[in-house]
């Protein structure tokens, strides 16, 4: 039986993409969900809409605190909203490093976490698994490839034998490297299956998003790299899959849609209806295809398993360094073919610490934002 008391949210990032759809789930279930906090960047016009809609108790945004919507809340910060004694579930859900600082500060206070925010995990899963385990704080995973994983786990004794992520393969699947050095913002950010945040859009393109899943992979299903397969699969149908020893497969399927692992994330170990998520036609799909990624051509996913496979600070340095490579490029100040090139050079300068504390992680962050716009200036890759 479900739990007939409203489970109280924050939602870190309520005005991205995850966060939206995380809204959308609330309005569909509101005997089951409440808003208690909002957490946003810069969009004051939709944290408005959303303020006098949801009506949460806690609003923080990043921008001029002058600029507030109107409302009956208090402002305060992403940790003191994240840790309040009154909230059931943390949606961690802003993206980048950023959101660092707030899911540690849930994760003390023992919240339900339903986890959005890769980078987060690829740069400090050393540090975010082991502190869950002591404060008995549940991860759950909202990236659709590891919900999925998730899911084909439940119910099992055994731990699997390998983990086969699934990636779409993004816009540019089939371009040469020469194409792929040209190809624009705009057509960057028409994803073929899924409706993202630019960022992770970006990331989608290059690959850097798988890269950063299987790093995400290593952590929450605590398997070796060396037991984690990324296969592309176009149609974007099969999540992933969980190989067993004894040779089962288990795979989750549906459409390409955010919503399905965002509700499972907050209705486990429940499932309740869900009507945003169109069903699957089986009727429409006359075969799944699947094909091996190319790591010439898309070498962020390459350079990210190896930084994850080095481990210490190192998936710090590529995250920071990805991070400012994709703004560089999403302004047009550099080429998408300019990303793995940065990446790569703030990697081959990054002297490694092995067993990291959170601020040698942070301190990282800083200083890899900092060697990436040099690389840009002094290799000469930044547009007029
Ligand atoms: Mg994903």
């Amino acid at each position: 039986m479900d739990n007939p008391i409203p489970q109280k949210l924050v939602i870190l990032g309520s005005t991205g993409s995850v966060g939206s759809q995380t809204l959308d789930i609330v309005r569909a279930h509101p005997e089951r969900l409440c808003v208690v906090g909002l957490g946003a960047g810069n969009n004051v016009k939709l944290l408005a809409e959303q303020i006098s809609e949801f009506h949460p108790r806690f609003v923080y945004f990043q921008g001029d605190q002058t600029l507030a919507p109107p409302g009956d809340y208090k402002f305060t910060d992403m940790q003191e909203m994240a840790t309040h004694s009154d909230v059931d579930i943390v949606v961690a859900a802003s993206s980048g490093a950023s959101g660092l600082p707030a899911l540690l500060s849930a994760i003390k206070a023992g919240k339900i976490i339903a986890l959005a925010n890769k980078e987060a995990l690829a740069m400090a899963g050393s540090i975010v698994m082991p502190l869950a385990k002591k404060h008995n704080a549940q991860i759950r995973p909202v990236d659709s490839e590891h919900c999925a994983i998730w899911q084909c786990l439940a119910g099992e004794k055994s731990i699997p034998s390998r983990i086969i992520i699934t990636a779409s393969g993004g816009p540019f699947r089939n371009y040469s490297q020469a194409e792929l050095a040209e190809v624009s913002v705009e057509e960057t950010l028409m994803h073929p299956s899924w409706k993202m945040g630019k960022k992770i859009t970006v990331d989608c393109a290059t690959l850097m998003n798988k890269g950063l899943e299987v790093i995400e992979a290593h952590w929450l299903f605590d398997m070796p790299f060396e037991n984690i397969d990324v296969l592309v699969h176009t149609q974007s149908i099969i999540h992933s899959m969980v190989e067993f020893s004894d040779g089962a497969i288990k795979a989750q399927l549906g459409a390409p849609d955010m919503h399905l692992p965002i509700q499972y994330a907050l209705s486990y170990p429940h499932r309740w209806d869900n009507h945003l998520t169109p069903p699957l036609d089986f009727s429409q799909i006359s075969k799944l295809c699947f094909e091996q990624p190319d790591m010439t051509r898309f070498p962020c996913l390459k350079l990210a398993i190896e930084a994850g496979k080095e481990g210490g600070t190192c998936p710090a340095a590529l995250c920071a360094a990805d991070e400012v490579a994709v703004d560089m490029f999403l302004t047009e100040r550099i080429k998408f073919g300019h990303i793995p090139l940065i990446v790569d050079a703030v990697l081959s300068r990054h002297c490694k610490i092995q067993n990291p504390s959170i601020d040698d992680i942070l301190c990282t962050d800083a200083e890899s934002r900092i060697i990436a716009k040099k690389i840009a200036q002094q290799e000469k890759l930044l547009c007029c």
